[in-house]
């Protein structure tokens, strides 16, 4: 029987399993962690977004302008409805929030991974926990045990070994040093917050969010709200502009999106002269405490133009806050040292897939479904080219 090795129990391990299983290969999943699938339960705490229900070309832009024909074929491949019906066929019940994110009802990731590890086992699955890939010797894998480290052979490896944030639920990017030093885009960290270095009078607000906003970063832009931490700045509407914010663009809130910039200013200019300017602002634009108070961090002096900065201010930070916390990971195994069908070039029958790839996205549902796609087809690749061999022995 041909057999594959999986590395990583995360969405894109478990699904190349899944489908390889379901093709009839023996499967053995190799995870590091005592228990598998730990960032996707993470990701259910606040919320399992599974994907997006939007139309496919929308979908597609949020993977970004240039992208690479296996990313592209494998979400042609299995897109949101693809993810919904599978999270649907593993007895979830779902919901499309008003933005399109898709959940499962009950929110959370672990009745998910519950059936889908029921129906791994039941294809003959075989999961080793605590089985942690540590590179190759000539074509073997080696393989740290408790009890140490073995070299194990299969006719096709998965690599689904993940990115590099949050590295205490397994995936530490360590995989990077028995790679090429060139077929990996160095680490660095996606749909992450912003250190700031606040005065004092800003540590009332840690913890509020910033309501009905919209961030601007580059050409990128988001109607979201995000939360103001001790740290700095965080939460959905950050993430979305992470990466031009990363890449060098101004941070830059409208604090009253839905206000022409000429309304604005008409209505600051009519100042009762008994109110103060926070006064003002709150009278005349409704401004919340918070809003006030970023305005005053960034915003002063407020003579002349603050009506453009009220429409515009730039939230000077500090940079990006670290890998580990970051909500994803850009930079990666490069998809030029892949084929078209995610086999390493410089490793027959060895595929990758999932976050140790170089592709990035915003938070929405786009990370678990280029995740869970690029899994099924690096295994379907697997598969194809296990048939067209077992059809040319036949021949021979
Ligand atoms: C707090 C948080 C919330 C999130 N929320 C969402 C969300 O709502 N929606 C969304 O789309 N995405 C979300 N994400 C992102 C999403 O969880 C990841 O993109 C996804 O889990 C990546 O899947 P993966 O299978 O590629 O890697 P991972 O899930 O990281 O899995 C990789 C697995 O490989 C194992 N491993 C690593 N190295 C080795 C090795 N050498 N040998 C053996 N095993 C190894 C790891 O232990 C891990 O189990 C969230 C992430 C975080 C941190």
């Amino acid at each position: 029987m041909t057999r594959a090795a999986v590395i990583g129990a995360g969405p894109a391990g478990l699904m190349a399993a899944d489908v390889l299983s379901a093709h009839g290969v023996a499967v053995t999943v190799y995870e590091a962690m005592p228990s598998p699938a730990r960032k996707f339960l993470m990701a259910g705490k606040s919320g399992l977004n599974i994907t997006k229900e939007e139309p496919f070309e929308p979908f597609m832009q949020a993977y970004g302008a240039s992208m690479p024909v296996a990313l592209r074929r494998a979400l042609e491949g299995l897109g949101p409805a693809e993810v919904m019906a599978w999270a649907e066929a593993l007895g979830q019940s779902l919901f499309t929030g008003s933005s399109g994110r898709v959940f499962p009802t009950v929110m959370k990731a672990s009745p998910l991974l519950r059936a889908w590890l029921a129906r791994l086992t039941a294809q003959g699955v075989v999961l080793e926990r605590r089985a942690r890939w540590e590179g190759w010797d000539g074509d073997a894998l080696l393989i740290r045990r408790p009890g140490g480290v073995e070299r194990v052979r299969a006719d096709v490896t998965i690599l689904a070994a993940g990115g590099a944030s949050w590295p205490r639920l397994g995936a530490d990017g360590a995989w990077a040093g028995w790679m090429g030093a060139a077929d990996v885009a160095p680490f660095a960290p996606a749909n992450m917050g912003f250190e700031v270095d606040w005065t004092p009078h800003m540590a009332r607000h840690f913890g509020a969010p910033v309501k009905g906003c919209v961030l601007r970063a580059g050409a990128l832009e988001a109607r979201a709200e995000f939360v103001i931490s001790a740290r700095g700045v965080e939460g959905g509407g950050i993430y979305a502009v992470s990466q031009a914010v990363r890449e060098g663009a101004p941070l830059v809130v409208d604090l009253v999106p839905d206000l022409e910039l000429a309304v604005v200013a008409k209505r600051l200019a009519k100042r009762r002269k008994k109110d103060t300017v926070t006064a003002h602002l709150r009278k005349a634009l409704r401004l919340d405490p918070v809003k006030i108070a970023l305005l005053q961090e960034f915003g002063r002096p407020f003579e002349g133009d603050l009506a453009q900065k009220i429409k515009g201010l730039e939230l000077r930070h500090a940079g990006p806050r670290p890998l580990a916390e970051a909500i994803s990971t850009a930079g990666g195994l490069r998809f030029s040292a892949l084929d078209d069908g995610l086999m390493l070039r410089g490793r027959n029958m060895v595929f990758a897939a999932g976050e140790m790839l170089d592709w990035e996205a915003p938070t929405g549902g786009y990370l678990i479904t280029a995740c869970l796609a690029t899994g099924r087809y690096a295994a379907l690749a697997a598969c194809q080219r296990l048939a067209s061999a077992a059809g040319a022995a036949g021949r021979g």
